[in-house]
């Protein structure tokens, strides 16, 4: 049986502020803890009408400064909802950090999620998607099962691939060349990282199951562009990785927001996708999570770790 995950980075709106250079004074209170405390609601109804489990990551800090951010990770936890760790600072240069920060960075992360849900998260995401042997070596040093965080496509890389992809599904392949950084090359399939580069295939103790890139045209198959897209473009997408024994379905919380939840306007103008409603975007992904579960077994992405663990 072919296997499905899907997972939501819990990043608050403070963490967009950071990305964008916006001030996070644009923020007020519910603003702050607005993916908490509307989003991850609206992903726990959505998985439970569908009868699906899903992983939310969540970074330590949001946890420690919202108390019903931690109430509500522990809420899902018991409700057989996978919690797993995004890092504690969430901070984008964290490989650049040096051995002991990161590993301590993650142990704090352990720490406040362990106590909001009662138990130690298995799963790591790495903040901006960006693995290093440092971050690695504090992952396999903590214990985890397994890590997702390879996702073959830069940012520029991921909105080009994304117009290209497009394209050549619709059947116009579009004549610009990408260019291939190091990430790209790393596999699009469950795999054991080398520890010295963790982009390459060795023998590490954590599995990196990474993020769904369609085959060929690695056209980046997450949230952002899952609500935005024509769906024909996105149905050919999921139509390309129908042979992929596992299928890893990223999303962030801000895929079930919009401007009408209280997200400042400067926000939604430097985040594009913000200013589709979440109604369409939630009944996109109602559509789409129920492609997933029609063909394959849904599970949290620590149980696709175990099941793929024999064979890896
Ligand atoms: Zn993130």
């Amino acid at each position: 049986m072919r296997l499905a995950s899907i997972s939501v980075d819990l990043d608050s709106l403070p963490h967009y502020c950071r990305i964008h250079g916006l001030p996070e004074t644009l923020l007020d209170e519910r603003a702050r803890t607005l993916v908490h405390a509307v989003a991850v609601p609206r992903f726990r109804e959505l998985f439970d009408s569908l009868g699906i489990p899903g992983t939310f990551f969540a970074i330590g800090e949001d946890l420690e400064a919202d108390p019903g951010a931690a109430a509500g990770m522990r809420a899902a936890h018991e409700a057989g909802i996978e919690v797993a760790s995004h890092s504690h600072a969430h901070d984008y240069a964290l490989t650049r950090r040096g051995a002991a920060a990161i590993l301590e960075d993650l142990r704090r992360a352990d720490a406040v999620i362990l106590a909001a849900t009662g138990a130690r998260p298995e799963g790591f995401r790495a903040p901006g998607y960006t693995l290093n042997a440092d971050l690695y070596a504090a992952t396999v040093a903590l214990g985890y099962r397994y890590g997702s965080s390879a996702f073959p496509a830069t940012p520029y890389y991921a909105a080009k691939a994304a117009v290209m992809g497009a394209l050549a599904l619709a059947g116009r392949p579009s004549r610009s060349v990408l260019d291939t950084p190091r990430v790209l090359l790393a596999p699009r399939v469950p795999y054991r990282p080398d520890p010295t580069n963790p982009y390459r295939r060795g023998e590490g103790a954590v599995l990196e199951l990474p993020m769904a890139v369609t085959p060929g045209v690695a056209f980046p198959f997450i949230g952002t562009f899952a609500t935005t897209l024509p769906r024909p473009v996105l149905r050919a997408a999921w139509n390309s990785c129908r042979r992929d024994a596992f299928f890893n379905f990223e999303l962030h919380g801000v895929d079930v927001l919009d401007v009408s939840d209280g997200i400042p306007a400067e926000l939604v103008r430097q985040q594009r996708d913000l200013r589709v409603s979440a109604a369409r975007k939630l009944e996109r992904l109602r559509e789409v999570f129920g492609w997933l579960a029609a063909e394959r077994k849904v599970v949290t992405l620590r149980d696709a770790a175990s099941r793929l663990a024999p064979s890896l």
